[in-house]
């Protein structure tokens, strides 16, 4: 492995994964729903690949599903694509990351990362070639974590050609604010900084939180590379259908990198997207009250086996402060956590640069059955 890939040899995910089920334990670790998307949505897979879209979909991706995404953008958000030249299918959130940096930075550059970060984007800055500047998110006494601008405006230098957005957050769960997205957008368009917006987490708000894509402030649309996918909207992960919206120009830099890394991918996965995003955002809205419900029962449940827990506006994560039940690492109590009690998490630490500053933080996922996270509470009641 060459020197500069060499800290991304094994991910946290893969780890906790392999600690869990060696240990029967229940996995809270990596962030995947238990249950299937949409019924039709399946229906409409099924019936493309019995259908014959099993040969390549067209470059940028299948004709009905770019529609689809530009029709979802413009009435959610009131910000218009062009289905034709706008707007990119690719391989999951995590191909249109990678290939937006490799096509937009290379050597010299330098990329604003906003820490935690999740752990493709470092691996990522590092494909290609370019520099991260990290930035950490403020942990606030009301238990969230929020976006101080003014060491985000520090970070910046003339070698800053870009920064890196992720919200609704993981591992946080923090979901940024219309006046910090506001704020971001001021310093992108003053120092002509290009923006990359993972925005997988799109739907799944609580309470009065709410998703403003960074695109639609003043100055940003055609600076700002706005990614997302259908993994988290419709719990289906593994099919690694994602998109990227932006400028013509900036859209075929990311197809030049994009068309030599996977080239195309998920033909038949394709028109199910474009049906789900069509038809089934009243099941999202569904999907969403159920994960803010499981947000507050795992919420509950940690706080009474000991943990302090911190607030979660978005995604499927909780983060929970470990130092009360007396411990100081939490990279420390996650590896024997499967053996000790058969719980699986992710400690924080292993999402930033500053693992010391993040170390007492433990991120557990609550898209999981209620009965599943019943048992790892009750399990996690043993650590008292
Ligand atoms: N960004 C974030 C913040 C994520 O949490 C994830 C996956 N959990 C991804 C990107 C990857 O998305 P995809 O599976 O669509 O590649
Ligand atoms: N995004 C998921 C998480 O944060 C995991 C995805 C992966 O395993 N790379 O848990």
């Amino acid at each position: 492995l060459v020197p500069r890939l060499q800290p991304f040899s094994s991910t946290i995910f893969a780890e906790m994964t392999a600690l869990a089920v060696r240990h029967e334990a229940v996995n809270l670790g990596q962030g995947f729903p238990d249950t299937d998307g949409p019924e039709k949505m399946l229906k409409a897979a099924q019936k493309a690949l019995f259908g014959g879209a099993n040969q390549y979909p067209p470059g940028p991706g299948r004709q009905e599903l770019r529609e689809a995404i530009a029709k979802h953008r413009a009435e959610r958000y009131g910000i218009e694509y062009d289905p034709n030249g706008e707007i990119l299918v690719t391989a999951g959130a995590t191909e249109a990351i990678a290939a937006t940096l490799i096509a937009l930075t290379e050597t010299g550059d330098e990329v604003i990362v906003i820490e935690p970060y999740y752990d493709s984007y470092t691996a990522a800055v590092a494909m290609a070639g370019a520099t991260r500047r990290v930035v950490s998110l403020a942990e606030g006494a009301d238990g969230r974590f929020a976006l101080d601008l003014e060491t985000v405006r520090a970070a910046i230098t003339p070698a800053t050609r870009a920064i890196l957005v992720n919200s609704p957050h993981n591992p946080t769960g923090t979901v940024f604010t219309r006046a910090e997205l506001e704020g971001l957008a001021k310093l992108c368009v003053e120092h002509d900084l290009i923006a990359i917006t993972d925005e997988v987490y799109e739907h799944l708000t609580f309470d009065e939180a709410e998703h403003f894509p960074l695109a639609g402030f003043p100055g940003m649309r055609d600076r700002t590379v706005s990614i997302s996918s259908a993994g988290k909207s419709f719990n289906c992960t593994g099919w690694k259908i994602g998109w990227v919206c932006s400028s013509p120009e900036l859209v075929a830099a990311v197809k030049a990198a994009k068309q030599f890394i996977t080239f195309v991918s998920g033909g038949p996965l394709q028109p199910a997207v474009a049906y789900a995003l069509d038809e089934e955002l009243d099941w999202v809205e569904i999907l969403r009250g159920s994960l803010m419900a499981k947000r507050d029962r795992l919420s509950a449940g940690l706080a009474e086996a000991g943990f302090a827990v911190r607030k979660t506006e978005g995604t499927y994560f909780v983060c929970a402060d470990v130092r009360p039940l007396g411990f100081t690492d939490a990279a420390e109590l996650a590896y024997q956590l499967p053996e000790r009690v058969g719980v699986a998490a992710v400690p924080v630490k292993v999402f930033t640069d500053h693992p010391d500053e993040w170390k007492h933080l433990l991120r557990f996922a609550f898209c999981k059955e209620d009965s599943v996270l019943d048992e790892a509470i009750e399990r996690l009641h043993k650590l008292g």
